[in-house]
Order: structure tokens, then C-alpha cells, then sequence
């Protein structure tokens, strides 16, 4: 068990990172951010921060010999750098897992290989490959297989004529080509899993989509959204962990479609869906995260109260002029009781970026919810 004081390192900056180090440094460890950002949102809160790119042996070297254990809390950090790290130092997850993650062909395979319900796809490598795709993938979306995020590197495509387009305007990057699925809606789950196998799940979350870019989740208190949905999709969440031999937090992203759960992608990290347990639960996704790091026993995770999450992003820093940034009024949000505001403290807005959130919580889910969406409209959220 590594207990506090210790120091613990974290790759990545963003507020998944952030949060994080706020959880740790709660428990009373100390946390060394890398990112080569020198105003990161995590970096700026750290006890130290290192500005240095994720494959600069030098920054990684300090970080083994100065942190007891390291994680991460984005996908595209290179898997050399956490087998670099793994030799010195235990790391979490492993640079197998993270390779499996940070690659959607890679990903798809796994689910495939073990029989976990997802969409039809191809592998995409080559333009004969987008001439070979069986024509029941129409309409699909080209997603690159790797460094995607918040619906980026996606395009929607009709037919092998507009696939191979939009794969050269992607440079003949590996994609993958993914059946357009008829969504029902989206639930995700996030769950830690131990060295000793033991697994808590947090409740599973409704989620909401614009732009490819989640804009809001919904959460039930007790057992989560989606009644038996959620039963199945935590027995599928903790069948993938098992299968991975995980050891850390996993996040799972479902579609369902007809009733029927369809794994769309991993994350080897807390998510964005899971920010409700910040306010919503006994332990929340990141102090699990640092739990699960240090070999702690893992925190309680049943949800208190039921809880809406909603985004906000850049563009609302746009409103009043989309030339100039401004100050959205926050004072709209804070005027309701059981709204809790999150701000990131990035330095910049910018349209599509996750500057912060806010989540309303209550004993059952019709409340929270209509006051979610009325406070929404009054910062300027469009409606959903
Ligand atoms: P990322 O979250 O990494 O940007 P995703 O693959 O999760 O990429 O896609 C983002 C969102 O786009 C999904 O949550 C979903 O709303 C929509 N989407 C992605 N793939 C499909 C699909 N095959 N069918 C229907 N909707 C999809
Ligand atoms: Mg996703």
C-alpha cells in the first residue's frame, strides 16, 4: 500500500488530471503533473509540475525516481512511455491496456475477439480497403483509429465514394469505418478494478450527445439509469476489466440500440459521464482512481442522491460576440441551490472545449432534471 505523504504522478494536465490531483492531495499525497502545457489546468494545482513532452526520457526519469506510483488521464500518451515508466515504478494502467485504448482498430479487436456486443466495422489501411467494405456499413462514420476525441477525426459517409474522400482528407491515416448505429440512447459506466480482481461500479449514466460532443448525463440514484440495462452493462463493463486483466479505472461508453447494449469505446481513465459522482456519490471517480493507484481498499460508490450533469463548453464564452470571448454570468447558476458549478480555470475558451460543468442533484430524477435544463437555457445553452 503506498500511503500519504508519498507523491504520485500524473500524465496529462486537463481536468481529468486536475481532478485527480485534488483527490490526492485530499488523502494528503503529493502529485507530480507532466504536461507540456506550462499553464495546465492540473499542472498549475500540482505539488510539481514538469512541462515536458510525454517522450522526453529525462522529464519521465525525474518522475520515476520522485513519484511512487504513476497514472494517466488520457489515452494518447504514448504505451512506450508507461513501459518506460513500468520498469522503475508501478503504473496504472498497464502500457498493454492503454495500447488496446488509444487505437480503435485495436480496440474493436479486442471486443471482437472476446465476443463483447459492438457495431459492424472495418479496418480502414489502405484506399483498397474502402473499395473492399461490404456495402450494409452505409451509412457509416470514418473515424481515425487514433488521437480522436469529442467527436473529432469522425465523418459521417454514405457510400465508398465519400469514405475514400474523407479518408484521404485524414492522409490515408488507419481509420476504422463503423456502421451509423439507430441510438436509442447512450448510457456509460465507470468502474475500478483492483490487483486482487475485487471491481466496484459506479451507477451506470444516461448520456447525451451534440455534436459528437457529450452534452449532458442523467443519473438515478440507486442502481443508475437504465434499470435491467444497467445490471447487463455492468456485468459486460466488469467481463471486458477481467478480460483486460485491468487494474485501475475503466470507463465503458454503450450505445443502446432496440433495447440492446452495443460497447461503442474504452477509456483506461475516469470520464467526463462520471463528473457526477463528484457531487452525487460517496467516493467519486478520481479519489477511486487514487485508491486504486496505491492499492488503498476502494471507496463506497452508491450515488446519494440522483444527479444531472451538464457541459459547459467554449461557445458560451461566445454568446454576446463571436469575436471576442467573454465571461459567461455565472451568477444565473449560482442562484439555484442545488446546481453544484465546476469551472476548469483554463486560461482560454474556445468553442467545443470543455471549460467546466455543473451538476444538480436531488432525491429523485424529474427535479433535478427540469431545473438542469431551465438553468441551461439561462447561461445559453441551446436547447436538447
Ligand atoms: P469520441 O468520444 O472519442 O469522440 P465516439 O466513437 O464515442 O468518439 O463518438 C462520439 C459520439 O458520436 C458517440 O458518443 C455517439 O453519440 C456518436 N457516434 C459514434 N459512433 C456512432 C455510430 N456508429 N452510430 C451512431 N452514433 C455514433
Ligand atoms: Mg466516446
Amino acid at each position: 500500500m503506498i500511503l500519504p505523504p508519498a507523491t504520485l504522478g500524473m500524465l496529462g494536465g486537463g481536468q481529468l488530471g486536475r481532478y485527480f490531483v485534488i483527490a490526492a492531495q485530499q488523502l494528503g499525497y503529493r502529485v507530480m503533473v507532466l504536461d507540456p502545457d506550462t499553464n495546465s489546468t492540473a499542472g498549475r494545482i500540482a505539488d510539481l509540475h514538469i512541462a515536458a513532452a510525454y517522450d522526453d526520457r529525462n522529464a519521465l526519469s525525474r518522475m520515476a525516481n520522485s513519484c511512487a506510483a504513476i497514472t494517466t488521464e488520457f489515452e494518447s500518451v504514448p504505451a512506450e512511455t508507461l513501459a518506460f515508466l513500468a520498469q522503475f515504478v508501478p503504473v496504472q494502467p498497464s502500457a498493454e491496456t492503454l495500447a488496446i485504448c488509444q487505437e480503435r482498430s485495436a480496440e474493436k479487436g479486442f471486443l471482437k475477439e472476446h465476443g463483447f456486443p459492438h457495431a459492424p466495422y472495418a479496418d480502414i489501411r489502405s484506399e483498397s480497403d474502402v473499395l473492399n467494405v461490404s456495402t450494409d456499413l452505409f451509412p457509416g462514420i470514418l473515424k481515425v483509429a487514433r488521437f480522436g476525441y469529442d467527436g473529432k477525426g469522425q465523418v459521417r459517409v454514405n457510400d465508398a465514394e465519400e469514405t475514400l474522400a474523407a479518408f484521404r482528407r485524414f492522409k490515408n491515416e488507419p481509420c476504422v469505418l463503423e456502421k451509423k448505429m439507430a441510438l436509442d440512447y447512450e448510457l456509460s459506466l465507470v468502474l475500478t478494478r483492483c490487483a486482487s480482481g475485487a471491481v466496484k461500479c459506479f451507477p451506470v449514466a444516461e448520456n447525451h450527445h451534440q455534436q459528437g460532443i457529450l452534452d449532458h448525463s442523467i443519473v438515478a440514484a440507486q442502481g443508475g439509469a437504465a434499470g435491467e440495462l444497467s445490471i447487463k452493462a455492468k456485468a459486460i463493463a466488469e467481463k471486458i476489466a477481467l478480460a483486460m486483466a485491468y487494474v485501475g479505472t475503466l470507463s465503458v461508453e454503450f450505445f443502446v440500440v432496440d433495447g440492446q447494449l452495443y460497447v461503442n469505446e474504452l477509456a483506461p481513465r475516469p470520464h467526463n459521464s462520471g463528473h457526477y459522482t463528484l457531487d452525487a456519490c460517496l467516493t467519486n471517480q478520481f479519489e477511486q482512481q487514487v485508491r486504486a493507484l496505491c492499492g488503498l481498499p476502494l471507496g463506497e460508490v452508491t450515488a446519494h442522491s440522483a444527479a444531472v450533469m451538464v457541459n459547459l463548453l467554449g461557445d458560451i464564452w461566445f454568446a454576446n460576440n463571436p469575436e471576442q470571448a467573454s465571461e459567461p454570468d455565472w451568477e444565473k447558476l449560482l442562484a439555484y441551490p442545488s446546481l453544484k458549478l465546476h469551472l476548469y480555470g483554463k486560461s482560454e475558451a474556445r468553442p467545443g472545449r470543455k471549460m467546466g460543468h455543473f451538476t444538480v442533484l436531488g432525491e429523485t430524477i424529474e427535479k433535478p432534471y427540469r431545473t438542469a435544463m431551465e438553468a441551461r437555457k439561462a447561461i445559453g445553452l441551446s436547447d436538447c
